[in-house]
C-alpha cells in the first residue's frame, strides 16, 4: 500500500496560472515516487479578504461596489482558468473555443452569478450574520479547488474535484464551526477513500465545511492547515505536508533578523507555542488533531520544493541550544486589574475571567500578585466594554502598542541560567510583564512594539551564534521571506 499524505497549498501556491502548475508539479513528483496525496488548496491569495470586504460593503448598502470587488474576482479566476488551459498545451492564448475551458468558463460564471445574489440579497437586507458571511466567503475554496482539480487533470494527474463540504462536517457555530470527528471519517471513507483506492488524486478546498444539515461554515480564518490535518488525521495518513512559501519553521523571522535559519525539526509541544505566533507559516489547531495519531507534519515551500522544510514530530531530537525558535506577537494590549474591593476573596480570579468568557475575549498571558492582575489580549474593539464589565470588580486600566516575545524550546526544562542571559541579553528593553509557561517549554516577556525588534535581534545574537547543525540548517543562513 502506498503512503496517504496530505498535501495542503496555502493562497500564495495558488495564487495564479504559474503557481498552481508550479503546485502541479510539486504534487506529481510525488504521485510519481508512489505517494497517494490527497491535496487541500486554499483560496487564491487575498481572494478571502475580498471576499469579506465585498460582503461588509453589501450590507453597508453599497451593493455597486461590492459587486465590482466580485467582478475583478471573476475575471480573477477565469484569466487563470485560461493561462492554465493554454500552459498545458504549450501555448501562450489558450485556443478559442477549447471545449474544456468553455465549460471551465460556464461554471466559474454560474458560481459567481450565485454569489452576486448573495450580496444584492445583503444590499437589501443590510444585514451580515455570521452564517452568510461564510457563505460568501466560501467561494474562495470552493472555486479555486474546482478549478485547481481541472488543472492537475489537463496536466495529467487523474484528480477529482471532492466539495470539502461534504466531508468536513461541523457544528454551527459559523465563523469557526468545530469539526465533527466522527461524522467527518464516516464522510471521508464514503467520498475521498474510494477515490484514492482507485489510483485518484482527491482535490479539495480547505477552510470550508457544512452542519450536518448541509449549511455552509468556516473553519475561521487560516483554517486550510486545520482542514488539512483533520483529513490526515480522519484517514490516517502518514504525514501531512503544508506547502507554503516559506523554507519552514525559522529561528526568528527573517525580515526583522536577517541571521535567522531554518529550524529542521522540532517537536509538536514546541511548534505549538510557535504556532499561536507565527500564523503565517502554521495554524496553530493544525497541530492537534496530527498529534493526537502522531502523525508528523512537515512544513514546505512551494518556490523551494527540494528545501527540505521543517518536520514537525511529537518527541523532539536532542538538541544543544535552549531555544528552537523566537517568536513575537505584536499589536497587543496589556490590562492591569487592581482588586480593590475583592481583595483576598475567593472566586476573585473566576469572577474576572468570567468576564473575559462572556465577551469572548481570549486572553494570551497572565501574571498575577496577590492584589492584582495582569493580562495580555489582542488589541480589539471589544477591550472598552470588557474593561467596563470589569470595572465593577476592581480598577482596570489598560495600554496597547505591546509586543510580546517568546522563547520556545523543551530544553529549558530543568537548565539553569538561562533566564539570566536572557535577561541579560535585553537588559536595555523596559519589561512590562514577564512568563514562564506552565510547559515550562516557553519563556516569554511583554516590551513596547517598538522595542520588539532590536530584542529579538539580541536575543538571537546571543542563542543562536553556534548553532547545533542537526538541528539547525547552518548552510543556508537565510530563508525567503514571505513576500
Ligand atoms: N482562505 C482562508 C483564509 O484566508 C483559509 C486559509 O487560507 O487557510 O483565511
Ligand atoms: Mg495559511
Amino acid at each position: 500500500m502506498n503512503r496517504l499524505v496530505v498535501m495542503k497549498f496555502g493562497g500564495t501556491s495558488v495564487e495564479d496560472a504559474s503557481a498552481i502548475l508550479r503546485t502541479a508539479g510539486i504534487v506529481a513528483g510525488r504521485v510519481k515516487k508512489g505517494v497517494r496525496p490527497v491535496v487541500v488548496v486554499s483560496a487564491m491569495a487575498r481572494v478571502t479578504d475580498l471576499l469579506i470586504s465585498a460582503a461588509n460593503t453589501a450590507a453597508h448598502g453599497d451593493r455597486a461596489s461590492a459587486l465590482a470587488i466580485t467582478e475583478r474576482l471573476r475575471i480573477r479566476h477565469k484569466d487563470a482558468a485560461c493561462q492554465l488551459a493554454a500552459r498545458s498545451c504549450g501555448q501562450d492564448q489558450p485556443t478559442p473555443q477549447d471545449p474544456e475551458l468553455l465549460a471551465t468558463h460556464r461554471w466559474m460564471d454560474a458560481e459567481f452569478d450565485g454569489l452576486d445574489e448573495i450580496l444584492r440579497g445583503l444590499a437589501i437586507v443590510g444585514e451580515l450574520t455570521p452564517r452568510i458571511s461564510d457563505m460568501v466567503v466560501s467561494y474562495g475554496e470552493r472555486i479555486s479547488s474546482r478549478m485547481i482539480a481541472e488543472a492537475f487533470l489537463r496536466g495529467g494527474i487523474s484528480a477529482v474535484h471532492v466539495d470539502a463540504r461534504q466531508c468536513i462536517i461541523t457544528d454551527a457555530q459559523y465563523g469557526k464551526a468545530i469539526p465533527q470527528d466522527a461524522a467527518i471519517e464516516q464522510r471521508l471513507k464514503q467520498h475521498v477513500l474510494p477515490h484514492l483506492n482507485d489510483g485518484r488524486v482527491p482535490v479539495m478546498g480547505g477552510f470550508i465545511g457544512s452542519t450536518e444539515q448541509g449549511v455552509t461554515t468556516t473553519l475561521g480564518r487560516g483554517g486550510s492547515d486545520f482542514t488539512a490535518a483533520i483529513i490526515g488525521a480522519g484517514i490516517d495518513a502518514a504525514a501531512i505536508e503544508i506547502w507554503t512559501d516559506v523554507d519552514g519553521i525559522m529561528t526568528a523571522d527573517p525580515r526583522v533578523c536577517p541571521d535567522a535559519l531554518r529550524v529542521r525539526s522540532i517537536s509538536f509541544e514546541e511548534a505549538a507555542e510557535l504556532a499561536y505566533f507565527g500564523a503565517k507559516v502554521l495554524h496553530p489547531a493544525t497541530i492537534l488533531p496530527a498529534v493526537r495519531k502522531n502523525i508528523p507534519v512537515f512544513v514546505l515551500n512551494s518556490r523551494n520544493p527540494d528545501n527540505e522544510g521543517t518536520r514537525i514530530t511529537a518527541l523532539a531530537p536532542h538538541c544543544r541550544s535552549p531555544f528552537k525558535s523566537i517568536a513575537v506577537k505584536k499589536r497587543l494590549t496589556i490590562m492591569d486589574i487592581v482588586a480593590s474591593r475583592m481583595l483576598m476573596s475567593h472566586g476573585y480570579l473566576r469572577s474576572i475571567f468570567e468576564v473575559f468568557d462572556r465577551h469572548k475575549c481570549p486572553v494570551d498571558m497572565v501574571s498575577t500578585s496577590e492584589v492584582s492582575v495582569s493580562l495580555s489580549l489582542d488589541s480589539n474593539e471589544k477591550l472598552p466594554a470588557v474593561a467596563a464589565d470589569l470595572s465593577k470588580l476592581a480598577d482596570v486600566k489598560y495600554e496597547g502598542r505591546k509586543a510580546l516575545v517568546c522563547m520556545v524550546g523543551e530544553n529549558i526544562r530543568g537548565q539553569s541560567g538561562i533566564a539570566a542571559r536572557v535577561f541579560q541579553a535585553v537588559r536595555h528593553v523596559n519589561l512590562r510583564m514577564i512568563s514562564q509557561g506552565a510547559s515550562e517549554i516557553n519563556m516569554s516577556f511583554m516590551i513596547e512594539e517598538d522595542d520588539a525588534d532590536e530584542a529579538v535581534r539580541s536575543l538571537h545574537a546571543e542563542f543562536f551564534g553556534d548553532p547545533d547543525p542537526e538541528i539547525f540548517d547552518v548552510e543556508a543562513r537565510r530563508s525567503v521571506a514571505e513576500a
